[in-house]
């Protein structure tokens, strides 16, 4: 048996020791974690709505019809029409015939892998996508492939190396610790001519991209014909919790018969799709949520210009700041944390060796004066 102990050890001295801080509140820009109060600058509530009146009023009459748990799975008796009335409300969002709902984004991400490919086929994946593709590309059990990052010259060449069985390529729309966007027409003509299946994990791009909030298939003017499977996440910009595969009415059968990360677990309570309907019309409704953003987005680059930080090359709500060193970034985010300033540290194998980093990320929620605050701090820290 391995030694626990000297392994939790020895992550503490190479400063990879993880901690979780206690948050005693709602979401919220003005927080107290660890009994302190606080400016939020690392959650991916981005427009606001985790805690918003409307959506917490919509949950508490969701729980009123349907009480709390669901009893079930899907297939059993836990598939409710709040579920199937957001399953068709997040198909006409994004255009898509028909959508299903998983109970996070991870299960989403497995569930879809371990349906399209199986052994003898290929997966391949972005460098830097989302720890859950990755794992649902080795569960699947096909050949995992993993192109540079947005380098559509390596993913051809590999997909060309691949002469037999199906082929998947997965991307993360906006990539989560970097903010940067897929080019996801690039990615599109290049499966189209490798006779590849496209998938586009979008958990940071819906709801905050785009004219209409339908995020990075909007700004690139994608759809079914260029994009056949969909995903993204409802507990971030969408402030509730879950995640939806959109596609072909084929594609959702399947994944209704054959995905065991869909099957095999207990649907998500009711009311969490009553609260999301509601989250889902604010984002249609009231797109000043979405303008605040973009505009803190703006102003926080605007500001940062304006010191030496080495910020990358985004224009997404993530606005990391690259430190490389992991223990010089933890001492970063205390030293921000000591101000009353809230960043998390994020280290390897999170994000690549070297590249540890203060991952900022904003809301529409933060004032101008949020975002002074944290550039005096990074400048002065
Ligand atoms: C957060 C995230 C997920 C996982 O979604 P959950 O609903 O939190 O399980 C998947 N992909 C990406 C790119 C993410 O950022």
């Amino acid at each position: 048996m391995k030694d626990l102990r000297s392994q939790l050890d020895e992550r503490k001295a190479k400063h990879l020791y993880r901690r979780r801080r206690l948050s005693e509140s709602a979401q919220q820009v003005e927080t107290i974690i660890d009994g302190r109060p606080v400016i939020n600058f690392c959650s991916n509530d981005y427009l606001g709505l985790a805690n918003h009146p409307k959506v917490k009023q919509a949950f508490k009459h969701g729980i009123d019809q349907y009480g709390v748990g669901s009893g079930s799975a899907h297939l059993v008796n836990g598939h409710s029409k709040a579920h199937h009335q957001l399953e068709d409300a997040l198909a006409e969002f994004t255009g898509y015939p028909r959508t299903l709902l998983f109970s996070t984004g991870y299960m989403a991400n497995l569930g879809v892998a371990q349906v399209l490919v199986g052994r003898g086929d290929s997966i391949l994946q972005d460098r830097l996508n989302h720890a859950s593709l990755i794992d649902g590309g080795l569960l699947s059990g096909a050949r995992l492939l993993r192109y540079r990052h947005n380098d559509i010259d390596d993913l051809s060449s590999k997909l060309a190396s691949r002469t037999s069985g199906e082929k998947l390529v997965s991307s993360d729309g906006v990539f989560s610790m970097d903010g940067d966007i897929a080019d996801v027409n690039a990615l599109a003509n290049t499966c189209s001519q490798h006779d590849a299946w496209l998938m586009i994990d979008d958990a940071h791009g819906f709801g905050v991209l785009g004219e209409n909030g339908r995020g990075t298939l909007e700004q690139a003017d994608c759809n079914i014909d260029t994009v056949p499977v969909y995903m993204a996440t409802l507990g971030k910009a969408i402030g509730t919790a879950g995640a939806f595969i959109a596609g072909s009415d084929d594609l959702i059968e399947t994944l209704i018969q054959q995905a065991r990360s869909y099957i095999y677990t207990t649907a998500q309570p009711p009311a969490v799709a009553v609260a999301t309907l509601e989250s889902l019309r604010i984002l249609q409704q009231e797109p000043e949520h979405r303008q605040s953003l973009n505009d803190n987005i703006a102003y926080f680059k605007q500001c940062a210009a304006q010191t030496d930080l080495n910020l990358s090359d985004s224009d997404t709500a993530i606005q990391p700041v690259i430190v490389g060193d992991v223990e010089k970034t933890v001492a970063l985010s205390t030293t921000l944390f000591e101000r009353n300033i809230l960043v998390t540290a994020i280290r390897p194998p999170t994000v690549p060796e070297g590249t540890a980093r203060l991952r900022i990320t904003l809301s529409a929620a933060h004032t101008r004066t949020h975002i002074e605050q944290l550039i005096e701090a990074l400048t002065q820290a």
